[in-house]
C-alpha cells in the first residue's frame, strides 16, 4: 500500500500513521527522520541538507526529491511505504509521480485527515504539560486527579507555547496555505480521499480503512 497521510496539526495524524503501518506493515517516512539519518551517514546531500536546516531554511526540493528517491530505492519500501509531510508543494508532488513511475508503480491513495479550526483550537490548546516529567494532561479528555497537577509526580501542570491557541491558529494558517495547492494537485487526479478527524483515533482508522478497502 502506498499511502500520502496529510492533516493539519492536532487532528491525529500521528496516532493514525502509527496505526496505518501495523496495519500493512510498511515504512513511515517522514522527509524529517530521512534528513536526520542521512546526518549520520554524513553523505553529501545529507550535509548539504544539514546546513540547510541549521541556517533554518527548507530544505531545497531538489535535494529533497533526492533524498526521496533514494529512500524509495531501498528494499523495505517493496510492500509500500506511508509519507508523512511530503509532498510539501506541487513540485514535489510531481517529482514524486516521476519518482514512482519509473519504478512501475503509482500511488494508492492520498488520506486527508481534517477537522473544523474551532475544534483543533480547542484540543491543542486543552493540552497541559507536566513541568518535571513532561506527561500530557488534556483539560476535559484526560484530567490530573487534581487540576493543575500531574498525577505521577505531584508536578505543576502547564501549558506550552505551542499549544496557546494563537500559536495553533497561526500554524494552521501556515499549514493551509502551504498544502492547498497540493491537495488541489491531487484532487484533479481524483486521488485524494478525505477523512473526518473529528471523532476518535479508532474511528478515524475505520474510516480510512474503509476507504482503502473500497479503492481496491
Ligand atoms: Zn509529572
Amino acid at each position: 500500500m502506498r499511502i500520502i497521510l496529510m492533516g493539519p496539526p492536532g487532528v491525529g495524524k500521528g496516532s493514525e500513521a502509527e496505526l496505518l503501518i501495523k496495519s500493512f506493515q510498511i515504512p513511515h517516512i517522514s522527509t524529517g527522520d530521512i534528513f536526520r539519518e542521512l546526518y549520520k551517514d554524513r553523505t553529501t546531500v545529507g550535509k548539504i541538507a544539514k546546513e540547510y536546516i541549521s541556517r533554518g531554511e527548507l530544505v531545497p526540493d531538489d535535494i529533497t526529491n533526492e533524498i526521496v528517491r533514494h529512500r524509495l530505492s531501498q528494499p523495505d519500501v517493496k510492500k509500500g511505504f506511508l509519507f508523512d509531510g511530503y509532498p510539501r508543494n506541487i513540485e514535489q508532488a510531481k517529482a514524486l509521480d516521476e519518482i514512482l513511475a519509473k519504478k512501475g508503480c503509482k500511488l494508492d491513495a492520498v488520506i486527508n485527515i481534517d477537522a473544523p479550526e474551532e475544534q483543533i483550537v480547542e484540543r491543542i490548546s486543552g493540552r497541559r504539560v507536566c513541568s518535571t516529567c513532561g506527561a500530557v494532561y488534556h483539560i476535559h479528555s484526560k484530567k490530573p486527579q487534581v487540576e493543575g497537577i500531574c498525577d505521577l509526580d505531584g508536578g505543576q501542570l502547564i501549558q506550552r507555547n505551542d499549544d496557546m491557541p494563537e500559536t495553533v491558529q497561526r500554524r494552521l494558517r501556515i499549514y493551509k496555505d502551504q498544502t492547498a495547492p497540493v491537495i488541489g494537485y491531487y484532487q484533479e487526479k481524483g486521488a485524494i480521499v478525505y477523512i473526518d478527524g473529528t471523532s476518535t483515533i479508532a474511528h478515524t482508522h475505520a474510516q480510512v480503512m474503509k476507504a482503502l478497502g473500497e479503492l481496491n
